[in-house]
C-alpha cells in the first residue's frame, strides 16, 4: 500500500486528460489527487482513496474550489535568446515589411537574433530565459521544449544547448532540449559548407555530449529544401536524435509528407499543409504542433486549418512558440486563441496543451495527464470549470503549481 505524501483536495473540478476520457479532459467533481513522492498514486473520491491507502502522513493541499489539471506542456519554443526585437515588432504591426524595416536600420529576423546570440554570455542567456520561465510557471506550465537555432555556428549552437542544460538544473520546469542548427543559414558562410558543418560537426558533438533529444529542421521555401532536410534528419537519427520538423509555415514544398515518411515525432506550423497529407500524418503517428499566437504575432495571412485537421483525426498539440518574434509565456492565452480563432472546443484545446503536447515530446507515458503512476505535475487555476480557461480572456495565472510532487508556485488566497 503506497504511502500518500500529499492530497490535492477541495477542487471545483479535476481534469485527468486521460487518453481514454470520453469528454477528452476527464472532468469530474468531488475528486482528489493523491500523490506518493513524485508520482500520482490515484485519483478518486476521498473515501475511495482512504479505503486503499495510508493517508496518515499526507500533506493536505487545498485547491480552494479551483480547477485542478495536468501542468501545461509547452512543446515548441525558442526560449533562449539575448535581446528582444521590439523595434521590429513595433514596425511590423504598422504593416511595414522586413525589407522596409531593415532599411530603417533596425535588425530583423533570425539572423539578427543570431548576431546578438554570439555576443551573449551563458550567464546572460540563462538569466533572461529564467525570467521567461518564471512567467511560464505562473501560467501553469511544468515542461518546456527549448530549441537552439540562433547560433548558426558550432560554438554558439553548443552554447545555447548548454544554456538549456543549466536552465534544467536551476529552476523547476523540465527543459526538453532540441537541436535546431538548421533554423536558417548564417550570413557569413556558404550554404553547402554550413550544411556540412551541421552534419559532420554539430550533430556528432551534440549527440556525444547528450545536449539534445531532438533534431529539428526548418523545411520551407527560403529555408531548407526537402532533400537537405531529409539528409540532416537522417544524420541525426544515426546519432540517436529524434525527429521534429518546422514546415508548411510559409509555403508547401513537401515537408509534411517527409515528416510522415520519416515518422517524425512532430511536424510544426502546418499553415500550408495540403488536406491530402492529413491521412499520411495521422497514419504515421506524427503529432502536428500548431501555434495560434505565432500566427497572431506575425499577422499570418494564411492561418492553419485546425478544424479540418482535427476532423481528419490528426493529433494536434498546442504551443506558445515563445521567441523574439512572438513573445508569449502563457499557454492559457494559447487556449483562448485556439478556441476563438481556430474552432477548437475548450476540451480539445486543453488536451492539445497537455497530453498531446507531451506526445509531441515523447513523454506521454510520464506527463500530460493525471493518472496513476504518472509524474505529479499539477496546475491549479482559480476557475470553477475548465471552460473558463477559454472564456476569461487575458487571464490564466495559476494559483498553485506542483512539479514532481513538490509545490513550486503558490499564490492561493
Ligand atoms: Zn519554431
Amino acid at each position: 500500500m503506497a504511502q500518500i505524501t500529499a492530497i490535492v483536495e477541495n477542487a471545483g473540478q479535476v481534469l485527468t486528460c486521460a487518453d481514454d476520457a470520453p469528454d477528452l479532459v476527464g472532468a469530474s467533481q468531488h475528486t482528489v489527487v493523491a500523490i506518493s513522492g513524485a508520482e500520482i498514486a490515484a485519483t478518486g473520491t476521498l473515501a475511495e482513496i482512504a479505503a486503499g491507502h495510508d493517508l496518515s502522513a499526507a500533506e493536505r493541499i487545498d485547491a480552494h474550489g479551483g480547477l485542478v489539471m495536468p501542468g501545461f506542456v509547452d512543446c515548441h519554443t525558442h526560449l533562449v535568446f539575448h535581446k528582444s526585437r521590439v523595434e521590429e515588432y513595433a514596425q511590423k504591426v504598422r504593416g511595414r515589411s522586413a525589407d522596409e524595416i531593415r532599411a530603417m536600420g533596425i535588425p530583423v529576423g533570425i539572423t539578427a537574433t543570431a548576431r546578438m546570440m554570439r555576443e551573449a554570455t551563458k550567464e546572460q542567456l540563462v538569466a533572461s530565459a529564467a525570467e521567461r520561465l518564471e512567467h511560464m510557471l505562473a501560467c501553469g506550465t511544468t515542461t518546456v521544449e527549448s530549441k537552439s537555432g540562433y547560433g548558426l555556428n558550432t560554438a554558439t549552437e553548443i552554447k545555447m544547448l548548454e544554456v538549456n542544460q543549466l536552465l534544467g538544473k536551476r529552476q523547476p520546469i523540465e527543459i526538453v532540449s532540441t537541436f535546431l542548427g538548421a533554423h536558417e543559414f548564417p550570413d557569413d558562410k556558404d550554404r553547402d559548407a554550413y550544411i556540412t558543418e551541421i552534419m559532420d560537426e554539430m550533430i556528432p558533438e551534440v549527440a556525444r555530449r547528450g545536449l539534445a533529444e531532438f533534431n529539428d529542421v526548418y523545411c520551407d521555401d527560403g529555408y531548407y529544401t526537402v532533400a537537405e532536410t531529409r539528409a540532416i534528419l537522417q544524420r541525426g537519427l544515426e546519432h540517436g536524435l529524434k525527429i521534429k520538423i518546422h514546415t508548411d509555415a510559409y509555403s508547401h514544398i513537401g515537408g509534411s509528407t517527409l515528416a510522415a515518411e520519416m515518422k517524425a515525432v512532430s511536424a510544426d506550423h502546418m499553415n500550408y499543409t495540403d488536406p491530402s497529407e492529413y491521412a499520411l500524418l495521422r497514419e504515421a503517428g506524427v503529432v502536428c504542433v500548431v501555434m495560434p499566437a505565432l500566427d497572431f504575432a506575425v499577422g499570418h495571412t494564411r492561418p492553419f486549418d485546425a478544424r479540418a485537421m482535427l476532423d481528419a483525426g490528426v493529433t494536434l498539440a498546442l504551443a506558445t512558440d515563445m521567441c523574439p518574434g512572438c513573445w508569449l509565456e502563457s499557454m492559457p492565452f494559447v487556449v483562448q486563441l485556439a478556441c476563438r480563432l481556430y474552432k477548437f472546443s475548450p476540451a480539445e484545446a486543453i488536451r492539445a496543451g497537455t497530453l498531446h503536447a507531451a506526445r509531441a515530446l515523447k513523454r506521454e507515458d510520464r506527463i500530460g495527464s493525471l493518472e496513476t503512476g504518472k509524474q505529479a505535475d499539477i496546475a491549479v487555476f482559480p476557475y470553477e470549470r475548465y471552460e473558463d480557461m477559454a472564456y476569461r480572456l487575458g487571464r490564466g495565472r495559476a494559483s498553485l503549481v506542483m512539479k514532481a510532487g513538490n509545490v513550486v508556485f503558490d499564490e492561493r488566497v
